[in-house]
């Protein structure tokens, strides 16, 4: 199929509104990464998705609203399903880089879950996402627009490395704020639990619930074993909480080392494994943000994929300290890398 690129004006977005309600697929720009967008109600939509992106389909998407009102037809209970956390997170934190995590309502078909009986909600600050989602008058699913295992795209010429041919458009907004995905976090226990970090951190998320927020146990191990990537599927013999958990994940076609230490180890570490790989023939990129996760976070996946294209063979990058945002980029450095830091 040809792809139609799409400009942000908005007879544009009408059009990608259309294609949306008629079952179609269109990427759209996010706060966070580029969206795969389908109508969130029609079960042959989202199928659709997980085929585009050569996905497992027990890999729960992401439903994408407007205005916090949309919400309640899609948990259970409406708006009595709601709980203080929920309504507290929604207040200060929406529209943002969060989502929360819901029992379902019956209207959310199950290939848009995953098969769970829960459901993941999020509503975006990016204007042309939100114009997007009204124009289209449905809740949008939508993961991440790459082809699965790949670094999620950030800008629109991501998207068409991956996409290109496979989906009905693009919109060809900018390159994204944040540059990682949404904090993730499941509201349906005891206590609240992230089961994905992003740019609302913990120490965040707990001054406003005034509690302590757990991370999953899956973000504090490190897999048992990590697969190869060309099989997309990660045997890590670890529980994940979601079945998006499990899978091999942001990982360029270089082999990605990740480097701790301080300056002199820093430095030593790189020129002993530059000179390796050089000897070797290989091409060598280093990645240092300066322990600066805003900076590392935007740029990130759009470099891995630049360097791709350059085709570098193997890319060092300088950790950063485990700690507030730090902790949610190290989380995709340290996938990226499987989980591969020299000592
Ligand atoms: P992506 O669409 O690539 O941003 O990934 C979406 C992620 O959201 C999944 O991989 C899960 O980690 C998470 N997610 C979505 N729905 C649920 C759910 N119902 N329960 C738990 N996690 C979910
Ligand atoms: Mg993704």
């Amino acid at each position: 199929m040809e792809t139609l690129r799409l400009s942000t004006n908005e007879s544009d977005l009408k059009l990608a509104g259309e294609i949306i309600r008629a079952g179609g697929l269109v990427a759209f720009p996010t706060e966070t990464v580029y969206g795969l967008g389908a109508n969130a109600l029609d079960a042959e939509a989202v199928a659709s998705v997980y085929k585009a992106k050569g996905r497992p389909s027990d890999n729960p998407m992401i439903v994408h609203i407007a205005n916090a009102t949309d919400l309640y037809a899609l948990i259970d209970g409406g708006i009595k399903g709601l709980s203080d956390d929920a309504s507290k997170l929604m207040i200060s934190l929406w529209p943002g880089p969060l989502t929360l995590i819901f029992k379902k309502a019956d209207i959310v078909p199950d290939v848009t879950t995953g098969g769970l009986d829960t459901v993941a909600i999020r509503m975006p600050s990016n204007p042309t996402a939100r114009r997007l989602i009204k124009l289209t008058g449905r809740p949008i699913a939508a993961p991440s627009a790459n082809l699965s295992g790949r670094p999620s795209p950030t800008t629109a010429d991501d998207v068409l490395e991956d996409m290109d041919g496979r989906i009905n458009a693009v919109i060809m907004g900018e390159q994204c704020d944040v540059g990682i995905e949404s904090t993730v976090v499941d509201l349906t226990g005891d206590k609240p639990y992230i089961l994905r970090p992003g740019a609302v951190t913990k120490e965040k998320l707990e001054r406003i619930l005034r509690r302590a927020v757990l991370y999953d146990n899956s973000l504090l191990e490190k897999p048992a074993a990590v697969a190869d990537p060309e099989d997309g599927v990660a045997d890590t013999g670890f529980k994940p909480k979601s079945p998006g958990m499990k899978y091999i994940h942001y990982s360029p076609k270089a082999t990605v080392r990740l480097i701790e230490g301080d300056d002199n180890e820093f430095r030593s570490k790189v020129m002993r494994l530059g000179l390796e790989a050089r000897e070797k023939g290989l091409k060598v990129a280093l990645l240092d943000y300066d322990n600066d996760p805003g900076k590392a976070a935007h740029k990130l996946f759009a470099e891995l994929r630049e360097l791709d294209r350059q085709g570098y063979d193997l890319v060092l990058i300088r950790t950063l300290e485990e700690k507030g945002f730090g902790f949610s980029v190290m989380n995709r450095m340290l996938k990226s890398a499987g989980y591969d830091v020299v000592k």
